[in-house]
């Protein structure tokens, strides 16, 4: 009889002597590096290694941004920025740490609701192109942009009238609070050529974490149509049109890579027609989790072995604080494992099942519900893998006082 259970996809960490290694070291000495758990670790090889993957599969036109909220740390974004084409910053925080990096902040972006009129000034004088929200954001970065002096650059992120089907959050389609309406857009752009501001063009991201190719296909295929019939009321020439992105990492059992030769194919056949109408426009495609998430494990040490009613419980120095994503407690619906285990007994000699919590005053601080790993003992180290994309900035570090966790890149 075939076990026919969801199963996570592969995870391609090399392991040596049972132990997990990570950037060519064993996780045991890792730990010892750090000094302490919990810790977050990134692998810098294997974030070079999938911005290649990206270039190999995606076509060569198409310019690759990182959406810097995925993973902000400055060592990983500094790295990153020596790798792709652009940043992509939703706040004055994120900003300065793009800034700080060999990126020209002509390939930098800006975007989200609610930018206050500082991050609006800053970013106008820094040259960074500010994807607006609104008609009303227009009409502030014009009023801004002459009280500095400068011209900014702007470009319309556009709500469009399609959703990306099957993406587990939807940032487009319907009312949001994201982009202009799409059906507003002409007017917005006959009153943005009478206001003194470089038009750069549109930003249209319709969601996030897909890992369906057909959906991904469509909704690339629906978003030049648009950009190209919205270019018909600019200003000036559309010379960036950053079809968002939203490839999806395999978090869960069942959840299978995506296919990017197939995604990347679709926009070979959709490119000609777009250089033809748009022909000064780069094409952006934004990317955050897919980026950095594969790269990234999180590693905190078994305090304490405890069972309760015949259930083995792992109770962790680690948890919900430092990694809200794992416990299930952030966005998703019905709470499923993230791929974890036993970091320095990868086979072990005995297997069981445990529940892997941390510590935490709260049956929702929980990392592993009920999943087969090696035994386990006291001092060992728990590893959560695809942990590199909304981990430590996604969580709420502040609840229960306890202190935060370290990060490095190795
Ligand atoms: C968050 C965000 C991204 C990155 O999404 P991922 O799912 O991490 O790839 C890209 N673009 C915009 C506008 C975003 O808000």
């Amino acid at each position: 009889m075939t076990d026919s259970r969801p199963r996570h996809a592969p995870i391609q960490f090399s392991v040596n002597d049972d132990c997990l290694e990570i950037g060519g070291l064993p996780l045991t000495r890792l730990a010892q590096r750090a000094g302490k758990t919990p810790f977050y670790a990134y692998d810098r090889q294997r974030l070079t290694d999938r911005v290649a993957f990206l270039r190999q599969h995606l076509p060569a036109e198409i310019h690759l941004h990182y959406a810097m909220k995925a993973n902000p740390m400055p060592a990983v974004v500094q790295h990153m920025a020596r790798l792709v084409d652009g940043l992509d910053v939703a706040s004055a925080g994120e900003m300065k740490v793009a800034l700080d990096t060999p990126m020209p902040p002509g390939e930098i972006s800006f975007a989200g609701p609610g930018k206050s009129d500082s991050e609006l000034s800053c970013a106008i004088a820094a040259g960074i192109v500010l994807n607006m929200e609104s008609e009303q954001e227009m009409e502030r970065i014009a009023i801004l942009g002459e009280y500095l002096g400068v011209r900014p650059k702007v470009a319309v992120r556009v709500n469009p009238d399609f959703e990306l089907k099957s993406s587990s959050m939807k940032m487009g389609g319907g009312p949001k609070q994201f982009g202009v309406d799409a059906e507003r857009v002409p007017a917005m752009l006959a009153r943005l050529g009478r206001l003194a501001l470089d038009f750069e063009g549109f930003h249209i991201f319709s969601g996030s974490q897909n890992l369906r190719v057909a959906a991904l296909q469509e909704a690339h295929e629906k978003t030049f149509q648009l950009g190209i019939a919205l270019a018909k009321h600019a200003p000036a020439p559309v010379r960036m049109l950053n079809i968002g992105g939203g490839f999806g990492t395999p978090y869960f059992p069942g959840d299978e890579a995506l296919d990017l030769a197939a995604v990347g194919e679709n926009l070979r056949r959709l490119i000609p027609g777009v250089r033809q109408a748009l022909p000064e426009a780069r094409i952006v495609i934004e990317l955050g989790r897919y980026l950095v998430a594969e790269a990234g494990i999180y590693v905190c040490r078994v305090l304490e072995r405890k069972e309760s009613r015949g259930q083995i419980f792992l109770i962790t120095d680690g948890g919900l604080h430092h990694h809200l994503a794992a416990s299930g407690n952030f966005g998703q619906v019905i709470r499923k494992n993230y791929p974890v285990m036993v970091g320095n007994r990868v086979q072990g000699t005995d297997r069981e099942v445990v529940s892997v919590v941390g510590p935490l005053c709260t049956p929702l601080d929980l990392l592993a519900d009920r999943m087969e790993m090696s035994r386990a003992e006291a001092g060992d180290l728990i590893v959560v893998f695809q942990s590199g994309a909304y981990g430590l900035t996604a969580s709420p570090t502040a609840f229960l006082s306890h202190p935060p966790p370290m990060e490095m890149l190795v």
